[in-house]
């Protein structure tokens, strides 16, 4: 048995979106909001469904001062028959308790988190767009909150979760994009949080991101953090390759890169079809050489908001490379259609990813 989860519904709802308009990303937040605090000694307590609004905090608050703060991202999806997909929703509280406990944040339970999500998204399922690809972003965080000064872990947190309607990542096809090998800054190092979601590592990896826009290109793949050889990811996407017909992707083993729920996903596609897939140390130079000699076939980033993007282009120092003419190969595609069908409910969940609301 769950603890009770106290509703307060909102009496003055807010105009919904309307069918047929764009919706961009991360811009528009639903009617209500979960909110739980912890407490020392009395873990987490006041599980409680409110209005969506703006929440008074003490500008000691830890968070704003040293960073304890982690979040998580994934999606709700609204299936012909109107019924409500989750997409391995127990992965991100899962997730989200490896980032906690790098963070020194108490761990929250899985299965209560998994059943509050649910019950949030019921009560605003108007608000889930139903046009082709769009979706409800669900966004659980956790902040710090002691008013103190001194460097330690706090002993009280507020758990939030937010819902966020959103367009189609792709509103005219799916289009490749061109990346950025960046060489000089690093975003996460063994022994780390690079497998945390983190706020502070997002915080450091903009002044890249800042760099790569100027150049023209639209993310930023990063290299491992002690000899910027090795490829580790993009942005907020993990990274994979066709190589020789073979599915290649970075090693998470080292702890330095995020592990993915559609990387995992994908993966898991690959072996199921009888694809053969490495997970290993790839290094930038392997990368160019694979791609100059044709031996790469496809080059693509993946994580819940994309789902997959192919990389067109691939810049590394002074050279660049295209990838398959700059179009989405096969293999790539075969996994797009895999995870967008099962999510939408129109190819059947053979894996036993999706939780119904
Ligand atoms: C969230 C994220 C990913 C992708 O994870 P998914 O669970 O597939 O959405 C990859 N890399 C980073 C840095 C991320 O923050």
């Amino acid at each position: 048995m769950f603890p009770e989860i106290k509703i307060t519904k909102t009496t003055t709802p807010k105009q919904k979106p309307v069918a047929g308009q764009p919706l961009p990303f991360g811009r528009n937040f639903s009617d209500h909001m979960f909110v739980m605090d912890y407490v020392r000694g009395e873990g987490w307590i006041n599980p409680r469904i409110v209005p969506y609004a703006p929440f008074e905090i003490d500008p000691a608050a830890m968070v704003f001062h040293y960073g304890q703060a982690v979040f998580e991202g994934m999606k709700a999806y609204k299936c012909e028959d109107g019924t409500i997909n989750l997409f391995r929703p127990s992965c991100n509280f899962e997730r989200m308790n490896n980032s906690n406990d790098r963070l020194v944040i108490p761990e929250v339970d899985v299965d209560f988190c998994v059943h509050a999500t649910k019950m949030l998204v019921d009560i605003d399922k108007d608000w889930i767009p139903s046009g082709k690809g769009e979706s409800l972003y669900i966004r659980p965080f956790v902040i710090a909150t002691d008013p103190f000064l001194g460097v330690r872990a706090s002993d009280t947190y507020k758990f939030f979760i937010l819902l966020s309607p959103s367009g189609a990542y792709y509103a005219h096809g799916i289009k490749p994009v061109k990346i950025y090998v960046e060489d000089t800054y690093v975003r996460a190092v063994r022994g780390g949080t690079g497998f945390t979601k983190c706020a502070g590592n997002y915080a450091c990896s903009l002044i890249a991101q800042t760099i790569a826009h100027d150049k023209g290109y639209e993310q930023v793949l990063w290299l491992d953090g002690v000899e910027q050889k090795y490829i580790e990811e993009v942005g907020a996407m993990n990274i994979m390759f066709v190589i020789d017909g073979k599915l290649v992707t970075p090693s998470i083993a080292a702890g330095s890169i995020l592990p993915g729920i559609t990387r995992r996903s994908c993966i898991e596609i690959a072996k199921s079809m009888g694809m053969e897939v490495e997970e290993r140390k790839i290094s930038i130079e392997e990368v160019i050489e694979a791609g100059k000699s044709g031996r790469m076939q496809e080059c693509f980033g993946c994580g819940t908001a994309a789902v997959v993007s192919p990389v067109g282009e691939l810049k590394y120092e002074d050279t660049v490379i295209t990838i398959n003419n700059g179009e989405i190969g096969p293999i790539t595609q075969k996994f797009y259609d895999t995870i967008t069908g099962i999510q939408s409910g129109k190819v059947e969940d053979t894996y036993n990813w999706v939780v119904k609301v």
